[in-house]
C-alpha cells in the first residue's frame, strides 16, 4: 500500500480523497492555489504546497507543478478527484513516467473514452445499447440526410470532442437539418478547434440513469447499482437519487451485466460511470466517466463500500475483496449539491460564509470544507457542500432529507437550499415523476 498520495484537487472532495487516506493510515500532501491557502483539505492534510495563483490555468491544471510538489514531498501515488486533470490521459501517462502511480484508470481508457465517437463504436461492439445513428462521423450535409432519414426525426447533432452540452444542435425536420448541421459543426470547431460531428436519434423525455463500476487489474469488475441524475439544468446535475424511482430491479440487473461484461473484455482498471438515457424501458448509453463523481456518495449509501478507498487499492494493486453477489443495495439515498449560487437563477454568489451548521442524526452524511469564516473564492466552481440521505425506504428518505435541509445553516451567502426545499415539496419529485427536462420546466413555473 502507497505511504503517501498527493490529492490534485480542491474542495469537498480533496477533503473526501484525504479522509478515506486517512483511515487507510496513508499521509496526504495538499496542493493548492494562493486562493486556497486556508481551505479545510489544506488544514487538515499532512504536507501542504502551494502550486500557483488563483486561475486553475496556473494551479490545479498545472501539471509541472504538480509533477513537482509529488517529487519533492515523495508522493508515492496522485489522486486527481474529478474535474481538473482526472480525465487528462496525458496528465495520467506523466504521472506513470515519472513513477508515480496515478489512482485512476489506464492513460488508453481515459483517452478513448474522451473520444465520444471512437466511446460509442468501443461501448457498442462490447454489447452495450447506445443510442441509434450514424456509424461514426458525418462529414456532408447529404450524408446527416441519409443518416436520419434512416434513425428517423428528430434527430441530434453532436459534436465528437464534445463536453458540457457545446456544438449539439437538434434537427425536428429535414428542413431544419441543413442549419442545424453547420451550426454544429461551426460550434464544435470554436469549442473545441474540431468540427467532427455525428448524429444520433433524439431521445423524447428520458431520465439520465448511470451505472457505478469498480474494476481490478485481476480480471474481477462489479457494479454498484445505478443512479438516477435526472434532476439536471444546462446539463448541470442538481440532485441524484440510488435506486432509481421508475427502474425495475430486473432491467437493472441487465444493464448492470451488459456494463460489466463490457468492461471485463476492455480489461478496464478502477471506478467508472457508465452514463445512459432511459426512456420507454431502454438503455441508451451517453458517454463513460472514467473517474470518480461528484455523486458518488448515493452509492456509498445503499451499498456501504467507500469507493475512493476501493480506488485507491485497485490502483496499488490489490483484488475487488468481493464478488457481484456479495454486493447488497439497502435502502435509498438521495445527495443535494449546495452551491454557493442565486437559487432563482444559479447566478455565482461567493463571499465569506458568516455562520455555519450542518444538520446531523441517523443517516446523514455532509461532505463539504466550509465552516463559518470560510470565504468562497470566485475562481472555481461553486459546489460548497453535499448532503446525502439515507432511509430504508425512499419515503424515510425523503422527510429525513426535507428535516436535514431546515437544519442547514450556511449564513453570509446566498445557497441553493432553498431550491432544494421546493424539490423536496414538489409532487411530482415526490412521486419520482420526473425526466432530464423536469427541472427546468419546474423552475420556469
Ligand atoms: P456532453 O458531453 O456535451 O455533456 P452528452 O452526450 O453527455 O454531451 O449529452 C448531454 C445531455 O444532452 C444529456 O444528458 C441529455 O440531456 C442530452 N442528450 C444527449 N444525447 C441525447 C439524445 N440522443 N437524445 C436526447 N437528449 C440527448
Amino acid at each position: 500500500m502507497f505511504d503517501k498520495v498527493l490529492i490534485a484537487n480542491r474542495g469537498e472532495i480533496a477533503l473526501r480523497i484525504h479522509r478515506a487516506c486517512r483511515e487507510m493510515g496513508i499521509s496526504t500532501v495538499a496542493v493548492h492555489s494562493t486562493a486556497d491557502s486556508e481551505a479545510m483539505h489544506v488544514r487538515l492534510a499532512d504536507e501542504t504546497v502551494c502550486i500557483g495563483p488563483p486561475e486553475a490555468s496556473k494551479s490545479y491544471l498545472n501539471i509541472p507543478a504538480i509533477i513537482s510538489a509529488a517529487e519533492v514531498a515523495g508522493a508515492d501515488a496522485i489522486h486527481p478527484g474529478y474535474g481538473f486533470l482526472s480525465e487528462n490521459a496525458r496528465f495520467a501517462s506523466i504521472v506513470e513516467e515519472h513513477g508515480i502511480t496515478f489512482i485512476g484508470p489506464k492513460s488508453e481508457h481515459i483517452r478513448a473514452m474522451g473520444d465520444k465517437v471512437l466511446a460509442k463504436t468501443t461501448m457498442q461492439k462490447l454489447g452495450v445499447p447506445v443510442v441509434p445513428g450514424s456509424d461514426g462521423t458525418v462529414d456532408t450535409v447529404e450524408d446527416a440526410h441519409a443518416v436520419a432519414m434512416d434513425t428517423g426525426f428528430p434527430v441530434l447533432i453532436k459534436a465528437s470532442a464534445g463536453g458540457g452540452g457545446r456544438g449539439m444542435k437538434a434537427a425536428e425536420t429535414s428542413a431544419d437539418l441543413d442549419q442545424a448541421f453547420r451550426t454544429a459543426r461551426a460550434e464544435a470547431r470554436a469549442a473545441f478547434g474540431d468540427d467532427s460531428v455525428y448524429i444520433e436519434k433524439f431521445v423524447a423525455a428520458p431520465r439520465h440513469i448511470e451505472v457505478q463500476i469498480m474494476a481490478d487489474s485481476h480480471g474481477n469488475v462489479v457494479h454498484l447499482g445505478e443512479r438516477d441524475c435526472s434532476l439536471q439544468r444546462r446539463h448541470q446535475k442538481i440532485l441524484e437519487e440510488s435506486p432509481s424511482p421508475r427502474l425495475p430491479a430486473e432491467e437493472r440487473d441487465e444493464i448492470g451485466r451488459r456494463v460489466t461484461s463490457a468492461m471485463r473484455t476492455l480489461g478496464y482498471r478502477g471506478a467508472g460511470t457508465v452514463e445512459f438515457l432511459y426512456s420507454s424501458g431502454a438503455f441508451y448509453f451517453i458517454e463513460m466517466n472514467t473517474r470518480l463523481q461528484v455523486e458518488h456518495p448515493v452509492t456509498e449509501m445503499v451499498t456501504g463500500i467507500d469507493i475512493v478507498e476501493q480506488q485507491i487499492r485497485v490502483a496499488a494493486g490489490e483484488a475487488l475483496g468481493y464478488r457481484q453477489d456479495d454486493i447488497r443495495f439497502a435502502g435509498h439515498a438521495i445527495e443535494c449539491r449546495i452551491n454557493a449560487e442565486d437559487p432563482r437563477n444559479f447566478t455565482p454568489a461567493p463571499g465569506t460564509i458568516t455562520d455555519y451548521h450542518p444538520p446531523g442524526g441517523l443517516g446523514v452524511r455532509v461532505d463539504s470544507g466550509a465552516y463559518a469564516g470560510y470565504c468562497v473564492p470566485p475562481y472555481y466552481d461553486s459546489l460548497i457542500a453535499k448532503l446525502v440521505v439515507h432511509g430504508v425506504t425512499r419515503e424515510e428518505c425523503l422527510m429525513r432529507l426535507k428535516r436535514s435541509l431546515d437544519e442547514f445553516v450556511i449564513g453570509g451567502i446566498q445557497t441553493t437550499i432553498p431550491l432544494h426545499q421546493a424539490l423536496a415539496n414538489d409532487d411530482d419529485f415526490v412521486t419520482g415523476d420526473y425526466n432530464i427536462h423536469w427541472l427546468e420546466e419546474f423552475m420556469g413555473r
